[in-house]
């Protein structure tokens, strides 16, 4: 960055320089040239009326001047006088632009350049009474001869501008850089800057609070993962213990010989009835760790909801009938884009509660609707309810609202935890509304695409 600035001042101060010299020059040259030809035109003046009142007298007595020549010409253009050169051996004057000019008006004036410029010759001429000029003339340099002529004085002013612009260039720069260069990214105000760097200190004082907060975001953020981790493991461990000791304990009083035989069918009952909860508990656990880290396949494929409700409710028929609970289903055949094995999941736990959860000879109506962006599943059922402080509640891991009676219905508390990630999965909003010994209504609305 300070090689960019300086090189950018340099350029500036090497230009202001060059510039105010040229301007200045120009108009020394300016001046002293209008000085010249006024001085030129007086002079012209006083000649012309000395010649008027002495005639030849005054210019054969006048001193003769390095800087101007005088011609005095006759009317009809010979030369009369001249302070330089021998009137006999000039041409005539009368074609003279000066000459004619003050001919006819009285005065005139000329200028002409030498071949090789070098040099500018301005001529004034006034007519007399007696209608011969007076011509006064002078020579001076051209501005190209100055120039040529200050060569060197104009080098050691070029150096002199360069060296000066470096100078310059090199102590602006660093005192816009080294500021910049000295803030502490993370105590920006330790240090006074100039007024032009508040507003990068102050966005950077903002970010800092922004990463301050993130961070803190994050950490909260981290705990909350890990104890979410710790009470799951936890949960898994006690879930798994308790069908596993059952397992133990029915498999040691069989292998010990101690069951009367008419019991052994009872016992391996039991042990077959814990196994089939530890695989469904182990499944759940898949399905959910699937769905928390995303790891299914993408692809996703139309479903009929309909379709779908119509597949799960003949699997449950023979549980709902087993406690007199009648199925009605009912609605349109909406179809969604979604993973097929977990809306199956989501409709099936949501069914499989409604069963669990009603009373004998209740009823459960699944439901499907539509609207031009939606697919809603609605399953309602006439059972025990749930009270409204644990509605929040009831889509957390292994979370149960009556505990003490959840072996015997035989829940893994994993169900409503599937359903949840399922739902995010396809991003459906879910909604329950429920009346404790009335019945619930958990619904779920599934956007098409
Ligand atoms: P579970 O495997 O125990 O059924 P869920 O996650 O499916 O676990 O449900 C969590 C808890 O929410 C259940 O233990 C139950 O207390 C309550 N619950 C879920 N669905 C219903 C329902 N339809 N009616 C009443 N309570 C319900």
């Amino acid at each position: 960055m300070k090689a960019k600035i300086f090189k950018h001042i340099f350029m500036v101060a090497m230009a202001v320089f060059v510039a105010c010299f040229a301007l200045t020059m120009c108009s020394l040259y300016s001046y002293f040239s209008a000085e010249r030809d006024s001085g030129m035109k007086e002079e012209a003046t006083y000649v012309a009326a000395a010649v008027e009142e002495n005639g030849i007298e005054f210019l054969n007595h006048r001193k003769t001047s390095s800087t101007t020549r005088i011609t005095w010409i006759d009317s009809d253009g010979t030369v009369l006088y001249d302070s330089i050169a021998d009137p006999g051996t000039m041409e005539n004057h009368k074609d003279r632009e000066e000459v004619k000019a003050a001919m006819s008006q009285g005065i005139g004036e000329s200028s002409r350049y030498s071949n090789t410029l070098s040099e500018k010759t301005t001529n004034y001429a006034i007519r007399l009474d007696d209608g011969t000029i007076i011509r006064v003339s002078g020579t001076q340099y051209t501005a190209v001869t100055l120039i040529i002529g200050m060569f060197y004085a104009m080098v050691a002013v070029l150096l002199l501008a360069i060296l000066l612009s470096v100078l310059l260039a090199s102590r602006v720069s660093k005192s816009v850089t080294e500021p910049i260069n000295e803030i502490d990214l993370e105590a920006p105000d330790d240090r006074d800057v100039y007024p032009e760097l508040q507003p990068l200190v102050r966005r950077i004082n903002g970010q800092n609070r922004q990463i301050q907060r993130q961070m803190e975001e994050l950490k909260l953020e981290h705990a909350k993962q890990d104890a979410i981790r710790r009470e799951f493991t936890a949960n898994v461990s006690h879930e798994l213990k308790t069908p596993l000791t059952s397992i133990s304990g029915y498999a040691e009083i069989i292998r010990e010989g101690v069951a009367k035989p008419e019991d052994i069918k009872r016992f391996s009952g039991k042990i077959f009835d814990e196994a089939q909860r530890l695989i469904t508990l182990v499944g759940d656990i898949m399905r959910l760790t699937q769905l928390e880290e995303r790891a299914l396949q993408p692809q996703k494929t139309k479903i009929d909801l309909y379709e779908t409700c119509e597949g799960v409710l003949s699997h449950l028929e023979h549980a709902a009938r087993k406690r007199n609970i009648r199925f009605a289903l009912q609605g349109t055949h909406g179809v969604l884009m979604g993973l097929e094995q977990i809306i199956d999941e989501i409709v099936y736990n949501l069914c499989d509660n409604a069963i669990k959860y009603n009373k004998e000879d209740g009823t459960v109506t699944v439901s499907v609707s539509e609207d031009p962006g939606w697919v809603t599943l609605k399953v309602a059922d006439s059972g025990i309810g749930i009270p409204s402080g644990e509605l929040d509640r009831i889509f957390e891991r292994f979370y149960r609202v009556d505990k003490s009676h959840s072996k015997e219905v035989g829940g893994t508390g994993l169900g409503l935890s599937i359903v949840k990630h399922g739902a995010a999965y396809h991003n459906a909003k879910i909604n329950v509304e429920s009346e404790v010994g009335k019945g619930t209504i958990i619904s779920i609305c599934f956007p098409k695409g």
